[in-house]
Parts: C-alpha cells; structure tokens; sequence
C-alpha cells in the first residue's frame, strides 16, 4: 500500500474532519458575540463526500479520523454519518471533539459505534463562568455530558483552553476534579483564532507557565510517556486517578511528530493548523475527480507539509497572521 508521507519522512496518519462550520455556543476565544459568516449550505462538503474522503485517505494509511467542527453535533444527520464511517474496516479509531450540550441523549448511541474517544471542551467548572466564556447558559446539560461519558465505555479527555485572568484560576480546579475520576484533562495554549487574530491576554499563559504554576501547588508530578505523535505533554500527580496534559498550541514546541492533516468543512485540506489550506477537495470532486486521481492528489500535497507551524505561518500569502476563528479551521 502506498502511504502518505511528507518530506521529512513523517507518515500521515490521522485526519481531523471538519463537519460543520457552524456552532451554538460562542466562545470568547474563538468568536465575536455576533458569531462568524457561516458558508451557505451548498459550499459544505456532504457526508458522502465525507465519507469518500476519508475512504480515500485511509487506503493510503490513515487509521484515525477525528470529527469536529464548527460543533458536529448541529449538523443534521451527524450520528447517522457516524454509523456510516464506522463501516470503514481500515479506521482503526473514531474520536470526536464535542462542546457536549447537545449529546448526552446520544451517548449509548456512540458507544454501540465503537466511538473511541470524545474530547469534551470545558473550560471553567464553574456555571457562571462557564456561561461567560460560552456566551450561553448550557453548563447543567455539558455536565450532564460529562458524567454520561464517565461512565460510558468511551475515553473521556476534557479540553480547557487557558485563558489568562478568565480561567487561570480554575487550573487546580480542574486537575483536582480528575483525582478520582479515571479522565484526563488538557490545558491548550490560547491561539489568536478568534474571527479578528487578536489575542485578548494580560499575562502570556504558554506551557511553561502553566507548568510552573502547577508544579508550585503540588509536591510530585510525574511525566508520563506519551504517543510519539500526542499533542499534549501529560503529566500525573502522585496517588491521582486522572491525569493531565499542556497542548502547546500557539509555542508549537512539538511540531517534529506531527501525523496530522485537517479538512475543512468546505473541503479545504490543510497540512498544519496555521497554513491557509492547500487544496479544495470539494472542488475537486464536484469537477468529477475520480478515487485514483484523489489518491494521487493526496499523495502529492502531503509533500507539501511544512516542517512546523512557525514555517506554515510564514509561507501563508494572503494573510500573513491567521485570524480565522477555529470554528471555519475546524478545531
Ligand atoms: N465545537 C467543538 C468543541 O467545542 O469542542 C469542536 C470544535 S472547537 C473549534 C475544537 C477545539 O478548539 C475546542 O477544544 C476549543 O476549545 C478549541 N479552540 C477554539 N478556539 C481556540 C483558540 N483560539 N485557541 C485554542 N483553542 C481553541
């Protein structure tokens, strides 16, 4: 079989696939209050281009997709297209990232997929915080998610982006909510994809920071090993169930093992979180691609994978920063 395997040798075999570029909350960090121009429906990519897409690409070696968004529960249909993709005999995993709000009715559903693990994003524990940061009151029925996910047979990570004097308080919080709970939560570095490519900080909340000031509250933190390809840093306190990670999201410190692409929920393919996209596979298929000439395209773009984050910002030519919210780059 041919695989995909870009120029520094890093074999690509994870795709993350944005469903929707729609959400129903508004987070601070990742959009204006008003929300973002959403595409018309038609310039969405369908689930069965989906589908074909992913089919493609995990003949060519890719075993992990991740759904998201946008929130991929608001697209209509999305469970059905799950079962779908759970046909596809080479995945060997499906995992979703998930707000949450919509889906504890879902659950079991997930579960008889095989669904592998949800990330579920949380970014305060605290209702009245977790309300001003989503910009909607939905913390009872995120919560709700949550303890259905505990007990399900699916992982359960919880994604916190660190938001300097927002949540920064709330980082003990979190790891101490994980004592006993077999869950791992991961602090994200806040990246400027907001809809205006403004960081709003006081203080530079990056990894090392957010280390320093766990490291300052507890005696023992033991590093675990983690997938040459993770995308967090994980961490363990002594005697604790839970664990936690730091994703270095916006310091890019660990660009080297990367195996990821991304499509967009218009079909545009991109190497790296920050490049502006190579190529759009809907286009491409509307046009009447066939599979052989996907895999060909697919094959050759992947060549085109920047060493690192820092080189795909500089190579971008129509807006030098990124200021797309993460709700169009598919989170
Ligand atoms: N709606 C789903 C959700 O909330 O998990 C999936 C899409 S969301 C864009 C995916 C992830 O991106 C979430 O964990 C979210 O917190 C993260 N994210 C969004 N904007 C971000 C930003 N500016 N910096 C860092 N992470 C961000």
């Amino acid at each position: 079989m041919e695989r995909l395997t870009d120029k520094f040798g890093r074999q690509i075999s994870y795709l993350r696939l944005a469903v929707t570029d729609r959400c129903n909350l508004r987070c601070q960090y990742c959009m204006p209050a008003h929300g973002i121009d959403i595409v018309d429906r038609k310039e969405l990519l369908t689930f069965k281009e989906m589908y074909r897409i992913t089919r493609v690409l995990s003949e060519l070696g890719v075993n992990k997709v991740r759904l998201t968004g946008g929130e991929p529960f608001v697209r209509k249909d999305f469970v059905k297209f799950l079962e779908m993709l759970s046909f596809n005999d080479k995945l060997d995993e499906i995992n979703i990232t998930t707000n949450g709000a919509l889906i504890s009715k879902h659950i079991t559903k997930l579960e008889e997929l095989g669904i592998n693990t949800v990330n579920l994003s949380i970014d305060s524990l605290n209702k009245e915080n977790f309300a001003k940061i989503t910009r909607r009151d939905v913390f009872d029925e995120v919560y709700e998610t949550l303890e259905a996910l505990e007990n399900s047979s699916m992982k359960l990570k919880l994604n916190a982006v660190v938001q300097s004097g927002v949540n920064t308080h709330e980082l003990i919080d979190f790891i101490e909510f994980t004592k006993h709970k077999n869950i791992s939560v991961r602090f994200i570095e806040e990246m400027p994809f907001n809809g205006t490519g403004q960081r709003d900080t006081k203080e530079n909340w990056n990894y090392t920071k957010i280390l320093e000031t766990i490291n300052a509250h507890y005696k023992t933190i033991i590093p675990l090993q983690s997938d040459k390809s993770s995308t967090s840093r994980n961490f363990k306190i002594e005697g604790y169930q839970g664990s936690f990670g730091i994703i270095p999201a916006f310091t890019r410190t660990i660009c080297n093992d990367c195996n990821r692409i991304r499509i967009t929920a218009t079909g545009l393919f991109k190497n790296c979180l920050f490049d502006e996209g190579v190529f759009n596979i809907r286009d491409f298929i509307r046009e009447g691609a066939s599979n052989d000439d996907l895999k060909k395209l697919f094959l050759s773009i992947v060549k085109e994978k920047p060493e690192n984050g820092f080189i795909a910002e500089a190579n971008r030519k129509k807006n030098k920063n990124v200021t797309e919210s993460m709700s169009t780059i598919g989170g």
